[in-house]
């Protein structure tokens, strides 16, 4: 465990939990021990605490889970990828512009694609939808006519028709052709309805990516075009006499790209086909850059895939630059740069919190001095080896007692030794594992095959949410979110664990943390005390979290809340969602929740013919089966 002589400060628990590295400014630590976030990025002089949110969050009646949402944040992050653009642009005197494209996949929720298009306002920052529905819902958010509308995905006559009518309207509405088959009907329905669409072509770069999401990229792709096959789309436009339709070239290179390398490679190969473009003689306007901006989510600032090698303003420069010095050297005119960035938005928005209901921890008994002379042979070797263990032989033994702990187990189920004796030897399995991951810990670098015992070993912190509908990328594709404590920050930490949710799922944990060195299997948390709630917070949940998770073990959406903060630090509840109730997650699974409850009452009558319960009894029953069903499928306080 972590030493605790020393005197423990606010300061040394922002260090251990990396609150500086990951939390871009937005986070902090007050010095009673709160975590604290504030609207304007490295100011806490008007930071809000966060355990105060969580106290007027209980106070009007909702339990945790909550995922809560700061307004300002994502406000200050369409600010910060804006002007970051706008000052690239100036200082390297570019002669396009940006627009920014915001892709509603990230987070669909009208919130979000409202403060993108209330707030993005001033900057134009528009939208990309990537199928009908997100069109549909584009088309009623989206009003300026100054921004675009990106259509990127498979498109089918409804689809194109309603882009048609987009333009119709006036707005910039871009079809992008994904796939060859797509253009004829876009002729076809564009001279119909006697609208000149825009079009875009999404090409197939060579340039690949790393990182989790890369595979979207790359010519492997599934998306898009590649280089025959948008000539083929060139020609045949020609032949429709509307070459000059064909507007803007996309591309995506994949979600989260975090070496910036990378970034200019697709910035600059992609720059040449755009060149290409031109001399063939469409009306090109635009260069769109797709996603990729990256999230430092373990604050490293390193190529690891949770991490990104740049800074917004890198980023900003490097694609202008990159846009340039290909098309000065073409002498071709500077497009606007469109980017369709959506995790760097809105990851910061949202974090889920969340209480601890229970923990268990690995506490055998100690072992006598000797045991007693009939002593099975495996376990007495166990034994010896316990006594002979040091910091030197380590791995040897480790090795040595995972072998005698089999031969006691083989022993076992070929009755050659009682239950109870099988109990011994495997105690004195566990009393050396605990020894061995006490001694690891003093090695100088943590042998690989030793993190996973050291991780038995730790404490089970049991949580109030589910990973599978909160944090669906954590359990799908190890993706690591920044978790700690949001209070008692101004106390040691003395234990080490990791977490479980409330899903009877042995996926349903966390033990993937943030680290400095890469990944940690456990994280620092402070023991539990009697009659007082703990709460721990996982951060940087605003992009893709929300709508992937799933009713594992019907659990369902859980409470959201959204705050306001305001320049004298004082805080509004500006929107309160309830999450799920049980009846409509049962609905979800297409349960007639009123047979069930009408089944259940005959059950119940039964029960009061045969004798079983009185009348009574059966009101009871029933009122708490009613009352199940309007609760909240999370537990409640
Ligand atoms: C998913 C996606 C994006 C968003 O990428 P981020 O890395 O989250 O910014 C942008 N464009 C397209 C075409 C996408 O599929």
């Amino acid at each position: 465990m972590i030493p605790t002589l020393e005197r423990w400060t606010t300061e040394r628990s922002a260090e251990l939990y990396g609150v500086s590295e990951w939390g871009a400014g937005f986070f902090g630590i007050s010095p009673n021990g709160d975590l604290q976030v504030t609207a304007e990025p490295g100011n806490f002089t008007n930071a809000v605490s966060i355990p105060e949110i969580i106290a007027g969050i209980q106070a009007r009646g909702l339990d945790m889970p909550v995922l809560l949402r700061i307004e300002n944040l994502l406000e200050t992050q369409i600010s910060l990828l804006n002007t970051n653009f706008l000052t690239a642009i100036k200082s390297l005197n570019y002669k396009g512009s940006y627009l920014g494209a915001y892709p509603i996949k990230v987070n669909q929720q009208q919130q979000v694609v409202e403060a993108v298009t209330h707030h993005g306002k001033k900057y134009h920052h528009g939208l990309e939808a990537g199928s009908k529905a997100e069109l549909i819902a584009a088309m009623g958010m989206h009003t300026d006519d100054e921004s675009v509308l990106v259509c990127n995905g498979y498109k089918d006559e409804e689809f194109i028709n309603l882009g048609l009518h987009a333009t119709q309207l006036g707005y910039n509405c871009v079809l992008v052709i994904e796939m060859p088959g797509e253009l004829p009907l876009i002729i076809e329905r564009s001279k119909a309805l006697g609208v000149k669409p825009i079009l875009g072509v999404r090409v197939k770069l060579s340039s690949q990516a790393n990182g989790l999401w890369a595979e979207s990229g790359g010519d492997r792709s599934i998306f898009g075009l590649n280089a025959a096959q948008i000539v083929d789309i060139i020609d045949r436009l020609k032949d429709a006499d509307m070459l000059d339709c064909l507007q803007l070239l996309h591309y995506h290179l994949g979600s989260q790209i975090p070496n910036i390398r990378e970034i200019r490679n697709g910035v600059a190969e992609a720059s040449r086909v755009y060149a290409g473009l031109v001399a063939e003689g469409a009306g090109m306007r635009y260069l769109d850059l797709g996603g990729g901006l990256a999230v430092d989510y373990d604050g490293t600032q390193t190529n690891f895939m949770s991490s990104r090698n740049y800074s917004v303003d890198e980023y900003c420069v490097d694609v202008v630059e990159g846009v340039m010095t290909v098309l000065d050297e073409q002498e071709v005119d500077h497009p606007i740069i469109i980017t369709e960035s959506g995790r760097a938005l809105v990851a910061y928005y949202s974090m889920l919190l969340f209480n601890v209901l229970d923990t268990a921890r690995f506490e055998p008994e100690p072992l006598p001095d000797s045991l007693p002379e009939d002593t099975y042979i495996h376990t007495q070797h166990l034994f010896e080896t316990l006594q002979s263990l040091n910091l030197r032989n380590v791995q040897a033994c480790f090795n040595d007692i995972l072998y005698y702990r089999d031969e006691v187990r083989q022993a076992f189920n070929q009755g050659k030794i009682t239950f109870r004796e099988r109990a011994l030897g495997e105690h004195v399995y566990w009393q050396t594992i605990r020894r061995i991951a006490a001694l690891a810990r003093e090695l100088p670098a943590i042998p690989h095959e030793f993190e996973g015992i050291i991780q038995t070993l730790s404490d089970i912190y049991y949580c109030n949410f589910s990973v599978f509908q909160s944090l669906p990328d954590a359990w799908a594709i190890g993706q690591l979110f920044p978790i700690m404590p949001v209070h008692r920050l101004n106390e040691p930490p003395t234990r080490e664990g990791f977490l479980a949710d409330i899903t009877c799922d042995c996926d349903g944990k966390i033990d993937r943390f943030i680290d400095r060195q890469g990944v940690k299997r456990t994280m620092p948390l402070h023991a539990l005390r009697e009659m007082e709630q703990y709460y721990l917070g996982a951060f940087l949940v605003g992009a893709y979290q929300e709508t992937l998770g799933d009713l594992h073990n019907l659990l369902g959406d859980t409470n959201i809340v959204t705050v306001r903060i305001h320049e004298d630090g004082k805080f509004d509840f500006v929107g309160e969602m309830e999450g799920d109730t049980v009846e409509d997650v049962l609905s979800y699974v297409e349960y007639d929740t009123k047979a069930l409850l009408t089944r259940f009452r005959e059950t119940a009558e039964k029960a009061v013919r045969k004798g079983m319960i009185t009348p009574n009894q059966r009101r009871e029953i029933l009122q708490a089966y009613k009352a199940g069903l309007q609760g909240y499928t999370y537990l409640e306080g």
